[in-house]
This record gives structure tokens, sequence and C-alpha cells, in this order.
């Protein structure tokens, strides 16, 4: 195995792209769904940021310097620069804010252009922020199942809302079809691509979606908390109304007039201040993200993660692989269960690789195509079979919970 995940990299079109993220010695990332790994390019840009614009241009930097600046723009900039990943136009993204606080924003708006219905209706076991963010809402939340949705589907829901690959299992919704389904009852769409975005191809303008928003310190490498993104269609622009309506998101932030006049296009989303050194890792980021291509991510996270579950069900057959068997139908990710799963992601990290746990019993493994190789994957297979032949994993230290799991 290890012989054919060699020429497997040998092959690799996208092998030197590991060396443009600074990636520690020993280790082997596969959780880059989660946090993405550190560009070597983002390093350098938050030195200059720091340095140059912060330190010595000081508040000039709002507007455009020789250095750069121009912070001012970098929401609507860095929205431009992810469009092309999920099949928007550069107008209709925008960078900002925690994908919560999008979710929260653009539900209300939803709820505003549909002023005589009040469910928002989702899945159960949606990513937890997603229905909390329902539950804080003025909306009544409706839960079904996969199976379910299309029957769920009536003409009191104002919002169908879901996530488009999920966190725990990676199976992936078919968009366009729900999408349809929603708008044939007069329902708007909101899609969450956090688990998407720079990790399967998105096509939100060729299935018509209403809203999306999506995650920047996953596939993107935007680093830790990194702001998120928010898409809305063009044809909502004019009639979107974003209930946290802060100065940032006004016509004209600088006239400081005492009425709130939103700006035109997805601008109006903007809250309060942009976090620019965040801003600044995200933009490096992403346009490492758009250097590769999404055609090329998606094709090597495809055959890296048959190649993984195909070795998996060879050297540990005891857990049980929960995504999707076929590799168009889940994200860039695999999940097993475990009744030990907690036990036996602490027991891999020990030796030096990263997957994650997530409760009560999946163990998962993210394939950010862009720095992880085939020989990684074969490594973490064997090293998990050794575990489990082992029972290395069967100790106090490794059933110790940390506040982060
Ligand atoms: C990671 C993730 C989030 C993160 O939300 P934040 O508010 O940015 O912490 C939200 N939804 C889904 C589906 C996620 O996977």
């Amino acid at each position: 195995m290890i012989e054919q995940a060699r020429e497997f990299d040998a092959a690799d079109p996208l092998r030197d792209y590991r060396s443009r993220f600074d990636l520690p010695e020993g280790v082997i990332y596969l959780d880059g769904n989660s946090l993405g790994a550190l560009p070597k390019a983002t390093r350098e840009r938050i030195g200059h940021v720091v340095d140059s614009e912060w330190g010595r241009d000081l508040i000039r930097s709002w507007n455009p310097t020789e250095a750069g600046g121009d912070w001012i723009a970098m929401p609507q900039r860095i929205g431009a620069k992810i469009a092309p990943l999920i099949g928007a136009r550069e107008h209709e993204v925008i960078a900002c804010d925690s994908v919560s606080v999008n979710l929260a924003k653009l539900i209300g708006a939803a709820l505003h252009m549909r002023p005589d219905r009040k469910v928002v209706l989702s899945e159960p076991g949606n990513f937890p922020t997603d229905l909390y963010m329902v539950q804080g809402s003025p909306a009544e939340q409706r839960l079904a199942g996969r199976d379910a949705i299309l029957d769920a589907l009536d003409e009191d829901v104002a919002l169908l809302m879901l996530t488009h690959v999920h966190y725990k299992t990676g199976e992936m919704f078919d968009m366009a079809a729900l999408t349809r389904a929603a708008q044939e009852v007069g329902a708007l769409v909101l899609w969450d691509l956090s688990h998407s975005g720079g990790a399967v191809p998105v096509d939100l303008d060729g299935c018509g979606a209403d809203f999306a928003v999506g995650c920047g310190y996953k596939y993107l490498n935007g680093g830790p908390g990194a702001p998120a993104y928010a898409y809305v269609a063009e044809r909502h622009h004019d009639a979107l109304v974003n209930p946290v309506s802060g100065w940032m998101g006004h016509a004209a932030p600088f006239e400081f007039s005492d009425e709130y006049r939103p700006a035109p296009g997805v601008t109006r989303l903007l809250a309060g201040t942009p976090p620019i050194l965040s801003m600044a890792a995200l933009e490096s980021g992403v346009e490492l993200v758009a250097e590769i291509g999404m055609e090329r991510l998606v094709g090597k996270s495809r055959h890296m993660s048959e190649f993984f579950r195909a070795a998996m069900a060879e050297h540990c057959p005891d857990l049980a692989c929960v995504s999707p068997q076929d590799p168009a139908r889940r994200g860039s990710q695999l999940s097993f269960r475990h009744p030990e799963a907690y036990a036996l992601c602490q027991a891999l990290i020990a030796r030096g690789i990263i997957g994650d746990f997530r409760a009560p019993d999946i163990l998962r493994f993210g394939f950010a195509p862009a720095y992880v190789g085939f020989e990684d994957a074969a490594k973490a297979v064997l090293a998990l079979a050794e575990i489990l032949d082992s029972g290395e994993w069967d100790c106090e230290e490794f059933k110790r919970r940390a506040a982060v799991t």
C-alpha cells in the first residue's frame, strides 16, 4: 500500500503545493477540515500588514497606500476572490463576521422577505450553531430528517437552511434539487458551505440559490477564527434587510448620519469594523486555494479519499465508514464509527497523526488536497491498524477529555 501511495504522490499534480505550507516536521495533518494549515505566504503577509500598514502607515492604511492599505475594501475584495470557488459572481460574496453571525443576519433577512411565513426548515443533527441561530431568531424551527425534507416543505416555510456537506458524516445534499423544491413552495434557501468551499464543487448561481454562508478557517486556510463569508444572489440585493444594521453596512459610513441607510449590494451585510489582521490572513489563504483551482483540488480530494477508504476497509475493518461510498456524494472527508473513537483519536495524535473526534463516537479524517499526500494517508491507516491491534488506546491518558474535543 505504501508503494502505491508513493506512486500516486509522484504523479500528483499538486505535490509541489505542500511546500507552500508551514507544516511541522513529523506531523500528518488530517484535520484541515477543522483548521486549515498555515500558508507560508500568510506569515509574510501578516508581517507586512503589522509592520508597514499598521505600524508605520497607521490610520492612513484604511485608504490605498504605497504599502497596500485599502483596508476598507477588504471585505468585498476577499469576497470577490472566494466567489469563483463557490459558483458565484464577484459582487455576490462578502467576507465578514463568523458563520454564526452571518447565519443570524441571513435568517433575519429571509424572514423579512417572507413576512407571512414563520418557519425555518432544517435537519436534526445539523451543525449546532446553525440550529441555535434559528432558535435565537423570531422564526419557528422545523426539523425533518434527510428523507423527509421534501415532505416538510410547505407554504409556511420561509427558509430552507441546510449544511451542504454534513460536518460529521461528510454526506452532501443535492443543492440544485433541494433549492428547486424549496423555491417551488415559495421558500428561500440558505446553504452553509463551511465544509464545501475549497473542497467540493459548488455552483450557487447555477443552482439558483438565494443565500449562503461559509467558513474561512477550514479549507480556505484563513487561520484560527478567520472571518467567514456570505453570499446573496444578485436578484435579492435591493430587498435585503440586514437586522444587524451597523455603520459599516451604511451607504456612507463617514457621513456619520443619525439615520441608517443601507449600502448597495452585499456591502449592507457588514456590521462593524473588519478585523484587518484576520482579514489579511484570510485573503492569503483564499489566494492560495484560488491559485490551485477547484478542479484540481476536487480531483485529488476524490482520489485520495477513495484510496483511504479502500485502505481502511482492508486494514481497519472494525471501523464502520459512515460517509457515502460514492466520492461525488460526499465532502473531502471520511468518518468512521467506533465506541472508543475519542481514545483512538488521542492515540493517533500521540503518534503525530492529527484527525479529529466528533461526539459521541465518530473518528473523522479530512483530506485537504493542497497539502496532504497519499503516503500520509497510507501511514495514518497503518498506524490506526497498529493502535487497534495493540490496544494502546485503552489507557487513562487517552480517555481524558480536554475542553475542546
Ligand atoms: C465550522 C462550522 C461553523 C462555524 O461557525 P463559526 O460561527 O464561524 O464558529 C458553522 N457551521 C458549520 C456547518 C460549520 O462546519
